[in-house]
């Protein structure tokens, strides 16, 4: 029976109702007077139902598609103006127990180099991102009870959140390791964690435990009901996603929008953040194998209809995509990207020989921070290193009615024109740092509060004579 308020699993992601709701879009898709009243309930940017949602995707019209794209770019653009928030993975180990199929940390797999990174080499990677410019991190680990306990990540965010290099920190530590107890949650958030990260990879239980044969990840259940065990433990901010071409796009888009559904209903806060990783070729990983490849044309609604039906949502898009996707995605809603990844365990401080493989997935966009930021700038986008809100109390459903209110832009913009500001001054390149300075100087106007607005160019020219980390 379907129940968004129900903690269990297979209620607050009911198969019977995301079968149904499949149907309901089939069958209306052609139904264009339905279609319109959605596209207006959307332009509200109160967000959608999974079942106007599904309608959405299914509806094949290309001027709907066109509307769909301009309202998402719209929404994106009220809740978060234009700026796009920065982050680069960080993998500590790889050694994994589950038996995950399309993942190359699966237990059998004996071709990839097992690694964990000891603190001191931690340390090491933590300097390599922090002289990139990076000043938040998304933490990752494969699952395993011995050599990746909760104890090891926990120590691990502590020597991440203490290394000072030159002008270089770590702000923000977003943590994305295995569904685990609410007293570990609990545990991660006393760490001082910025969202808990878990990927459903897929909603549909009968593929889902195909995919996950072995291994305490297997248990359906257990993995999806993480996140309620996280707010249990007192995380406010999490992170959900399903990796795309493991199950049919269209149950599972589904799925991810009950999921989030489930976490407004129950705890009155949504997911902070969507992530739409896709399949990846990798060791070990034929994605011919997979065949539910979700083509470009899809994906890009799927973004773009994510967005609009959950406005309030950070949504991330990773190096799995290419420069030319992740340039089309960034229109479509995204809201945050990677740059300069690696995917390798120990992969900032040396590239890895090929027969020394370690990586998780094969990247398609290979570009450096600085490269990726100018880019950014050319574009129009704001490349932001913030990470004020969490820094500020500012989670959860706090978080949630300042960005819904629309009343988070007077920190938002300021807080993104300073960080960018550090940035170009520390770690850009001379074409950056000149395109950098050019937008700081354009955008400071648009801050709306006038005291607002004055404070941070105060702070822009303490930072320019070499004081660091202003935040409203
Ligand atoms: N080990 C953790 C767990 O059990 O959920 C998560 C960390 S894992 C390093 C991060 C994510 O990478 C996974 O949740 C999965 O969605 C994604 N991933 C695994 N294999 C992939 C592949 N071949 N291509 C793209 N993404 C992949």
């Amino acid at each position: 029976m379907y129940n968004p308020k129900s903690t269990i699993a297979t209620e607050f992601i009911s198969d019977s109702e995301i079968r149904s709701t499949m149907e309901y879009a089939r069958e209306n898709s052609g139904n264009l007077a339905l279609i319109e009243d959605i596209l207006a309930k959307a332009a509200r940017a109160k967000g959608l139902t999974h079942r106007e949602a599904a309608l959405l995707l299914e509806c094949n019209d290309p001027e709907v598609t066109g509307r769909i794209y301009t309202l998402a770019n719209e929404i994106k653009h009220r809740f978060y103006g234009n700026r796009i928030v920065m982050f680069a993975p960080l993998y500590l180990s790889n050694y994994c127990v589950n038996g995950c199929v399309y993942c190359p940390y699966h237990a059998k797999n004996k071709n990839i180099r097992r690694k964990k990174l000891t603190q001191d080499e931690i340390r090491a990677e933590v300097m390599a991102l922090q002289d990139m410019g990076h000043k938040r991190l998304a933490l990752e680990a494969g699952e395993h009870p011995l050599k990746n306990p909760i104890e090891y990540i926990l120590e691990s965010i502590e020597t991440i959140y203490s290394i000072r290099h030159k002008n270089g920190a770590i702000r923000r530590v977003n943590v994305n390791i295995a569904a685990t107890t609410v007293e570990n949650y609990r545990r991660l958030r006393d760490a001082g964690i910025g969202t808990y990260i878990l990927f459903q990879e897929t909603y549909n239980k009968t593929n889902y435990e195909a995919l996950h044969p072995t291994g305490p990840k297997s248990d359906y259940a257990w993995h999806t009901e993480a996140m309620d065990r996280a707010m249990q433990g007192g995380i406010d901010d999490v992170g959900i996603g399903v990796l795309f071409g493991l199950e049919t796009y269209r149950y599972d888009f589904i799925g991810l929008l009950m999921h989030a559904e489930h976490l407004e209903a129950t705890y009155g806060v949504g997911p902070h953040t969507i992530s739409v990783p896709r399949l990846c070729p990798a060791d070990d990983v034929d994605t011919a194998d997979f065949k539910n490849a979700v083509p470009d044309d899809i994906f890009y609604k799927i973004v773009a209809i994510t967005r609009i039906a959950v406005p309030y949502t950070g949504m991330i898009i990773s190096t799995r995509e290419s420069a030319k996707n992740r340039e089309r995605l960034l229109e479509l809603g995204i809201s945050q990207i990677s740059g300069g990844s690696r995917t390798s365990v120990g992969g900032y401080v040396s590239d890895e020989a090929p027969e020394e493989n370690s990586a998780q997935f094969d990247i398609s966009d290979h570009r450096s921070l600085d490269e990726v930021v100018g880019w950014l700038l050319d574009l129009g986008h704001i490349p932001s290193f913030c990470t004020a809100c969490y820094r500020e109390g500012r989670t959860g459903d706090r978080f949630m009615s300042l960005l819904k209110s629309g009343q988070i832009s007077n920190c938002c913009l300021p807080n993104a024109l300073l960080t960018l500001k550090e940035y170009i001054r520390d770690y850009a390149s001379p074409a950056t740092r000149e395109k950098g300075e050019a937008m700081i100087k354009r955008l400071l106007a648009d801050v709306p509060n006038e005291r607002v607005r004055d404070r941070a160019a105060d702070y822009l020219s303490k930072i320019e004579n070499g004081e660091r980390d202003f935040r409203f």
